[in-house]
């Protein structure tokens, strides 16, 4: 009987090892198509100061708008797209479309200090052409660098760390400013932080929800604006939900926010509509 179940075990996880195969090799060839046909779009995520709540740019974030498969969150996209190495196709497409809207929004609300912050594969910064790929861009769009940045995970400060500083060296030099984004849950060491030319430190959402609870998290959070405070970067709270994290996170002297709290991420038109509102 032990043997029986056994093979039927093995039979059972055969054909969902076999269905998994499948289905990464479906969204993978799916993904391709859909770099072609373009139909990775930016959704906009506003970032303000927590003194004020004076809108100081968005935080592009990447939807895909599928013939085949309908609406698809990164989640479950970005991790296939990471391991084939397509998601530089993404990210570049996202980038410029981001671009292409701020300049757009710029013009319209004649507010030329609104920015878009874009995430970008830390294996992007391992890569010779960022600089270039990044300034055609721009050049494209006609957006000056100041108003674009550049998120990325601390995940790209471990590996390869000559390519990684000239690329954000070279950047820094064009005007683009650099985020360090999901800080405190990655594996780098604070002490190798101050080598790197980061400007912002984003605190990971883990730590900032409902942090007006958890007094830990207040000491890890006040920890992390100690440290930009003295690296001269400056801090995004991320994630914040609730008013209550919003006035302890400006009390702890945090800059900026961002969370479902102020606005969730929303389509172009919807975020036109929200600028009209809070700009017109
Ligand atoms: P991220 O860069 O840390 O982006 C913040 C995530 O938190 C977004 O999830 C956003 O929708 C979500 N968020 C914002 N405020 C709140 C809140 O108050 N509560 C909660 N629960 N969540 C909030 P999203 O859009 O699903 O993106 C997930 C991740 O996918 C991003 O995390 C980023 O790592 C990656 N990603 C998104 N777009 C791109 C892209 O264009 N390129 C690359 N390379 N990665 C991207
Ligand atoms: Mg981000
Ligand atoms: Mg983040
Ligand atoms: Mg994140």
């Amino acid at each position: 009987h032990a043997k029986d179940s056994g093979k039927g075990r093995y039979e059972v996880f055969d054909a969902s090892m076999h269905r998994k195969v499948q289905n990464a090799l479906s969204l993978e060839a799916d993904i391709r198509e859909a770099i072609e046909w373009q139909e990775f779009q930016p959704y906009f995520q506003p970032i303000l100061r927590l003194d004020n709540q004076g809108l100081k740019g968005f935080e592009a974030l990447a939807r895909w708008q599928s013939t085949k498969r309908g609406f698809v969150f990164p989640n479950d996209f970005i991790p296939l797209a990471e391991e084939t190495d397509l998601i530089q196709a993404i990210d570049l497409q996202i980038i410029e479309k981001s671009c292409q809207q701020i300049k757009q929004w710029q013009e319209a609300f004649n507010d030329s200090a609104i920015y878009v912050s874009c995430n970008l594969f830390c294996k992007h910064f391992f890569s010779p052409s960022l600089p270039d790929d990044i300034a055609k861009i721009l050049q494209n769009t006609g957006l000056k660098p100041e108003s674009l940045r550049i998120e990325l995970t601390e995940r790209a400060l471990l590996e390869n760390t000559d390519i990684v500083l000239a690329n954000m060296q070279a950047l820094k030099l064009m005007g683009v400013k650099i985020l360090l984004d999901d800080f405190g849950t990655g594996y780098s060491s604070l002490s190798y932080l101050h080598r790197f030319p980061i400007d912002v430190l984003k605190i990971d959402r883990s730590f900032i929800n409902n942090v007006h609870e958890h007094d830990n998290h207040q000491a890890i959070i006040k920890t992390i604006i100690d440290l930009a405070t003295n690296l001269h970067m400056a801090t995004v709270g991320e994630g914040i939900e609730n008013l209550a994290d919003a006035e302890l996170l400006q009390q702890m002297d945090c800059n900026y926010g961002q969370g479902y709290y102020f606005a969730k991420p929303m389509s172009a038109s919807d975020c036109a509509s929200y600028l009209k509102a809070k700009l017109g």
